[in-house]
């Protein structure tokens, strides 16, 4: 287990610091806010889908080093997939951020995803890292952004 809580710093720190798809589509098709008021972390995402596929995605906001880095490998882990799989990716890495202390992360489902596990030590980090999926489902699940003329 300590070669993962390595390894979990090393890429929250990682993601915190140079976090991946950081910004606004000006394209995007839907988009969704979060937040979560036991640490005050704000997210936006914002995708940009081309019928089953995402096409795009971006993350902005403010909040602490766990709910930065847990989107900005979201949007890298969803990126180019189709909607099933960013969705199927939700359920396992909700299960896993869920799941006891003392359970084993699958890694093959989860890829390097895997680290986020690492928050189950920290109980109330777990709604930081959940964030961004949580956020990432209500815009998958939002009604399209209308088009703009211009
Ligand atoms: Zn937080």
């Amino acid at each position: 287990m300590s070669d993962l809580s390595d390894l979990y710093q090393e890429v929250i720190l990682d993601h915190n610091r140079r976090p991946r798809n950081f910004g606004t589509l000006a394209d995007a098709t839907h988009k969704a806010n979060g937040y979560n008021p036991l640490c005050g972390d704000r997210l936006t995402v914002q995708l940009r889908l081309e019928g089953d596929r995402v096409a795009g995605v971006a993350f902005e906001g403010s909040g602490c080093a766990i709910s930065k880095a847990s989107a900005s490998l979201m949007t890298d882990a969803i990126k180019g997939g189709t909607v099933g799989d960013a969705l199927a990716l939700f359920d396992r890495v909700h299960g896993m951020l869920t799941s006891p202390m003392d359970r084993p992360i699958d890694e093959a489902g989860v890829g390097k995803l895997a680290v986020l596990g690492g928050v189950r030590e920290f109980p109330v980090r777990v709604k930081c890292a959940s964030l961004a999926w949580h956020t990432l489902k209500a815009a998958l699940a939002s009604l399209p952004e209308p088009v703009k003329t211009e």
